[in-house]
């Protein structure tokens, strides 16, 4: 690994001399609880303060947050008391897992009183001096940051965004068909998994027996994301890539993992096994870097004619890939195949965590010392 400020290596596992702090805002949440579960034992960030709504705050996390992921809420976690989501708090930087009614002034509030904020919230992901970052992709769009700060006056902090977890699925095996082939048109039909709408999400009532074709404002998202993570970064602006995605997504009852069918037109159609060698083939600056989230293959191909599936596929490469399997020709498109991303891990806490690995490694991200502001080196 290329030497990274603070960093060293001691019984094969990379830490930190003296680890960052982070707060965790919406920690009771879907989104949150990822966070909580994810940072444990995390070799470069540790958890200050916890934050949520005026439901939580006062209580210990265990007392406040329905643990619904999958073993026991960490230990350290345990005992913390829930603060109300506002600056200031025992932290270097914070992530975000807010509801967007709230998350975009709150989220700015934090920025404003010099803090670096690492968000889920689909809020600021469009504002034009805000990386909507992909660590294998983008991080180009990084120097946005102290654009960002001078246009919004911000001293020290800054706000960096993460992609609708729809979007983080597909967008890792677009990202090596638009490189090398050109992206002209792509389609997908999303089946959502039901930790994608938060807890307690949509009723069972709604649910069971059945799929909703219908997600509020996601199509949208879908639509337009893909085409600022893939947009070039010339003279201060982040130029939309020239392709189109049409979008139909539905909820199902699964509950971790978005399967996407997923149709795509090239600039320049390559043979399918040029194809395969290209997503087969991908990797980046943080697998280069060896951050401690990144998958050591962002794109996973799958062997089988009925794979990916979510419950079969989502933690390949710890929840970090995107699965792809199904790769064939298409007759109104060039080629289709299926996509599998956890909408929790690489989709949402685990696409947060890499983002921040990524500002740590680009010095945007240091201790913040008393009385100074934080991540001021860029
Ligand atoms: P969630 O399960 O509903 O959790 C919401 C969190 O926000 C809880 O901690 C809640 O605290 C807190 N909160 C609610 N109202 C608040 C208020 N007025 N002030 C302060 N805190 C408040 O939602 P989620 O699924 O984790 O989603 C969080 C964000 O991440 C959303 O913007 C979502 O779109 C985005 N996201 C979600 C996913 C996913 O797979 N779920 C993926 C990508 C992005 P209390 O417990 O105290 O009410």
């Amino acid at each position: 690994m290329p030497a990274l400020p603070g960093i060293f290596k001691k019984e094969g596992r990379y830490k930190m001399k003296g680890k960052l702090k982070a707060g965790i805002l919406g920690a009771t949440g879907t989104v949150g609880q990822r966070f909580v579960q994810l940072l444990e034992n995390h070799p470069w960030i540790e958890v200050g303060d916890l934050a949520a709504s005026d439901r939580s705050e006062g209580k210990r996390y265990e007392q406040a947050c329905t643990w619904k992921i999958s073993g026991q809420i960490p230990e350290y976690a345990r005992a913390l008391v829930v603060k109300e989501c506002a600056p200031p708090l025992d932290c270097d930087f914070v992530f975000s897992g807010l509801p967007s009614n709230i998350a975009g002034e709150i989220e700015r509030d934090f920025a404003k009183a010099g803090y670096p904020v690492v968000s889920n919230s689909k809020n600021h992901r469009m504002d034009e001096d805000v990386p909507l970052l992909v660590p294998e992709i983008n991080h180009a769009h990084l120097d946005l940051v102290p654009l960002q700060r001078r246009n919004q006056n911000y001293d020290g902090g800054y706000i960096v965004t993460n992609p609708n977890c729809t979007v983080m699925a597909m967008i890792l095996a677009l990202a090596p068909l638009h490189e090398e082939f050109g992206l002209e048109r792509v389609h997908v039909v999303s089946m959502q998994a039901l930790s994608g709408a938060g807890y307690p999400g949509v009723a069972s009532l709604d649910i069971i027996d059945n799929v909703i074709p219908y997600i509020d404002g996601e199509e949208e998202k879908v639509e337009l994301e893909p085409r600022k993570i893939l947009g070039r970064f010339q003279n201060g602006k982040v130029h939309l890539a020239d392709f189109t995605v049409s979008a139909q997504c539905h909820r199902v009852h699964v509950l971790d993992g978005h399967l996407e069918a997923v149709s795509v037109s090239l600039r320049r159609r390559p043979s399918q096994e040029a194809l395969i060698e290209a997503l087969n083939s991908y990797r980046s600056l943080p697998q280069k870097l060896k951050l401690p989230s990144a998958p050591a293959r962002p794109v996973v191909i799958v062997d089988g004619r009925d794979r990916p599936q979510p419950r079969m596929d989502r933690d390949v490469e710890r929840g970090m890939a995107t699965v792809v399997g199904r790769i064939r020709p298409c007759p109104n498109f060039d080629y289709k195949f299926n996509v599998l991303g956890h909408n929790t891990i690489r989709g949402a806490a685990g696409a947060a965590i890499l983002n921040a690995e990524l500002l740590v490694a680009k010095q945007l991200l240091s201790k913040r010392t008393q009385g100074q502001p934080v991540g001021q080196a860029c």
